[in-house]
Formats: structure tokens, C-alpha cells, sequence
């Protein structure tokens, strides 16, 4: 959006909108006007059987394969309104930097339990009575875990969809990319009716209308905040960093060394071999480049040590040196992602100290 626009004027062109998303660094692609869908493909890409990759049309300055043509450049973009004013205008998330936190509000029929918040299972003595919608499944991942509802975040762009959802828009940490989900995903998934916007995705842009109503920004705030660290470690966590499996299994592990480095910092307790077996899990992560759950592994191995700061088994300065090691020996060329893991893994740990049994 343009300007804070009071709700009796009309509300800025299409263009208008384009022009002022490309000026945020939020490439743009055209939608089917009234729609959520991407503008059509030309007739050559609608017939022929391709890949976005090799096809001429994205180099031409043509709108074909929806957000992978998203374009920052303004002769692009008033070039393609001019053809149809009335284009909508989608955001490729990823090149744009953002993760779009998407709040349905659909009549569904409520799942089991256990399906609520994939990965979590809800205490019993959580009353669910009354819970219908994705507001409710993320504000109760935010009180789990003891945050502010991302819903309620006045201190980002947040847009109310013509649907009765939300979306909250964030940042994404530029050494931990996020890629998108649905919250029905089998492989990965958030909430339930939460989806995740990023990297494979689009958002519909603020003051686009459809056939259903208008995209409306909630609030004064027009600037995606940064993603909140708590909510980095929830992604992380249910799988929205690792590139897809390979087809084959990852051979096994070198031998343990965590077990060493955390004896030559002094640790023997079972608090210890508890982080001792999490960082054997990363270090071996160094057999195969991807498809190891590595960033999932990290994560978890630097929110136990987290824990356990906070408990008062290590040092913060012993806890960074040990998931350093582990990191460095399996991605020793991915140092500043590992570092944005362990500090969000590490933040997010030491809010939950660790207490294991059999302290010495
Ligand atoms: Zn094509
Ligand atoms: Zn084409």
C-alpha cells in the first residue's frame, strides 16, 4: 500500500500497487483480475510441455509461470498493467525476502488432536473446547510457548483477507531460508489452516481486490518486521528449512565426537550426554549434503544446550563453542546459516531450562 489509506477514498490502482511493492525489493507478477491465481501463461507454455527454466518467455518480459516471472524492474511492470489495469498483483515471496504467516479462518471440521500443531502433543489439562480456526491453533503455539500471538503483532504489516484470515507478514533472515508450507502438508506444516509463504510461493499483495473483496492492511503498520526468533526455531523445527530427501539413504555417520568435546569441557552428567548424543546426530549430517534433517538437527541440538545454559550445566560460551564444532564438521561451508541456527536454537532454549534427572 502506497500510503495509510483512510478507508472513504479509493483504494490505489493495481499499478499503483505494483510500483510500490517493487520499490520495497518485492518482485511482482500479474493475477488473473478478480482472482487469487497467477495471470494465464502464454499459448506456447500453456500447450507445451516445459520447465520455467528453459523456457523463452521470462526473458521476453512475459508474465508466463506465474511468480518464478516476478520482476522488480518499473519498464516491466508498466508494461504489464498497461496491457490489463485490472491485473492483480502477486509477490514471489522468496526472492522478496518474506515470510508470510497465513491465517485461515475456513469452516473445516476440527482434526484429532495430535494433528493440531504437527510435532507438539497438547497437554491434556490444554482445554480445546471451542477451537476452530487457524487464529486459534497459532495463538496456542504462541502460549505454549510463552510468546505474544503473532496474530495480534501491531509491530509488523499484518493484511486481513477477504476471507476472514490474516495474513502477518515478516522478514526472513537472509542465512535462513524458509521455504513455504501448507498447514494440512504432509511433509511439512506449522499449524493447522496455517500456511507458511516463502520460498515456492506467492503472497497476494495489500490493496489487491478479487471477485471475494479487498486485501486490507490492519493497523498503521506497512513494514514486515523481522521474523521473530521464537518463530524461526518453530520453523526450523517442523521441517520448513531441509531441502527435499534424496531418493537414496544417507550412508552412516563418522564416528562420534561430540562425546569427546563436551568430556574436554568438563561434562559427565547425563544433562550432558543427552547434548553429547544431539551433537553426534549434526556432526554426522557431514556424510551427505542434503536430505540429513541437518538444519532440524542443529536447531534441536542448540535448543537442549539453550536449556541447559539456562540451567546452569554450561556456559553459553562452552554451549556456542560445542554446536559450532558440530555444525563446522558437517557444513564447514555454511557457517553463517549454522551461526543464525544456533543463536535462534540457543535464544529459544534458554526461555525453557533444563533440569534432566541424575544431576551429579
Ligand atoms: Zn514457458
Ligand atoms: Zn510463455
Amino acid at each position: 500500500m502506497p500510503t495509510s489509506t483512510p478507508t472513504n477514498t479509493p483504494p490505489a490502482s493495481p499499478l499503483t500497487v505494483a510500483r510500490w511493492c517493487a520499490a520495497q525489493g518485492w518482485p511482482v507478477h500479474p493475477l488473473t483480475p478478480g482472482s487469487k491465481l497467477p495471470a494465464a501463461n502464454c499459448a506456447i507454455c500453456t500447450t507445451r510441455s516445459h520447465t520455467a527454466t528453459n523456457c523463452p518467455c521470462r526473458g521476453a518480459g512475459r508474465w508466463c509461470h506465474g511468480f518464478l516471472a516476478a520482476t522488480t524492474d518499473p519498464a516491466v511492470i508498466d508494461a504489464w498493467w498497461a496491457l490489463d489495469p485490472a491485473f492483480g498483483v502477486g509477490i514471489a515471496c522468496g526472492p522478496a525476502g518474506l515470510v508470510v504467516i497465513d491465517v485461515d479462518a475456513h469452516q473445516q471440521a476440527v482434526p484429532e488432536r495430535d494433528r493440531l500443531l504437527p510435532g507438539i502433543s497438547i497437554p491434556d489439562t490444554v482445554d480445546l473446547t471451542g477451537l476452530a480456526n487457524g487464529f486459534h491453533t497459532l495463538a496456542l503455539l504462541a502460549a505454549l510457548r510463552g510468546q505474544p500471538d503473532p496474530s495480534h503483532d501491531s509491530g509488523t504489516l499484518r493484511v486481513r483477507t477477504p476471507s476472514g484470515g490474516t495474513h502477518i507478514w515478516y522478514r526472513a533472515h537472509p542465512h535462513l531460508p524458509i521455504r513455504s508450507s501448507s498447514g494440512s502438508g504432509k511433509t511439512r506444516a506449522l499449524a493447522w489452516q496455517v500456511d507458511v509463504r516463502a520460498q515456492g510461493g506467492y503472497i497476494i499483495a495489500p490493496g489487491t481486490t478479487t471477485t471475494a473483496g479487498t486485501y486490507t492492511p490492519i493497523g498503521q503498520t506497512r513494514t514486515p518486521a523481522p521474523l521473530p526468533t521464537w518463530l524461526a526455531a518453530e520453523l526450523l523445527r517442523t521441517h520448513h528449512t531441509d531441502p527435499p530427501a534424496p531418493a537414496t539413504a544417507a550412508p552412516q555417520g563418522p564416528p562420534p565426537r561430540a562425546r569427546q568435546a563436551i568430556a574436554a569441557a568438563g561434562g559427565r552428567s547425563p544433562a550432558h550426554s543427552m547434548l553429547a548424543g544431539l551433537l553426534d546426530d549434526v556432526a554426522a549430517c557431514s556424510t551427505a549434503a542434503e536430505g540429513t534433517g541437518f538444519s532440524e538437527k542443529l536447531n534441536r541440538a542448540a535448543f537442549t544446550a539453550g536449556g541447559l545454559v539456562a540451567g546452569g550445566y554450561l556456559t553459553e560460551d562452552q554451549a556456542e563453542d560445542l554446536l559450532r564444532q558440530a555444525a563446522a564438521t558437517a557444513r564447514p561451508h555454511q557457517h553463517r546459516r549454522s551461526e543464525t541456527i544456533i543463536r535462534a536454537g540457543l535464544a529459544a532454549g534458554t526461555r525453557s531450562p533444563l533440569h534432566p534427572r541424575g544431576r551429579a
